[in-house]
């Protein structure tokens, strides 16, 4: 259970036991606490369209960007998103049951092994993003997916490839 689906579970509790007392001052209370957790809840949460996409698929959409020209999320992972943690205070929920909680991990990448595929697959991408053609140089250290990668994710910024081709390299 990660920390979304925690305090999800944990307003819905504390909205059940609302129901058998009879102070209406509090049930109103109470209630209204419920309705801006839930709300809340909305706002930071993963986006379900993005679980393949490898940057944003554990992500906050609520904490939106930490930079807008690279795009990278504020909370890279829902269970740091800062509104969720202070929910989690408010809730009693402590650090080390904070840390206890499942962390929910980014689809797998699948890289290619072989430094032609590699870059051929990364000029067609590029020609798709661009009407003139484009040939990609490799660089030296081409052999490491990692590093192709890389380049790919700061081109990608540009030209706005989608975190699925860029698994798919
Ligand atoms: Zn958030």
């Amino acid at each position: 259970m990660d920390l979304h689906t925690w305090l999800s579970t944990r307003v819905d509790a504390i909205e059940r036991l609302t129901e058998t007392t009879n102070d209406p001052e509090l049930v109103a209370s109470s209630l209204r606490r419920c309705d801006a957790d839930r709300r809340i809840l909305a706002r930071h949460n993963v986006d379900p369209e993005k679980a393949a996409d490898r940057l944003w698929a554990t992500a906050c959409q609520g904490c939106g960007y930490y930079d807008t020209e690279t795009g990278d999320p504020a909370a890279e992972n829902i269970n740091d998103c800062l509104e969720l943690l202070d929910l989690a205070h408010a809730h009693g929920l402590n650090e080390a049951e904070i840390a206890a909680l499942d962390r929910p991990e980014p689809p797998p990448v699948v890289y290619s092994t072989s430094a032609r595929s590699i870059r051929e697959r990364l000029a067609e991408l590029v020609d798709q993003h661009l009407d003139a053609q484009v040939s990609v140089e490799t660089p030296a250290f081409a052999d490491s997916g990692v590093a192709v990668r890389l380049t790919a994710r700061k081109i990608s910024a540009v030209l706005h490839i989608s975190e699925q081709d860029l698994d798919n390299l």
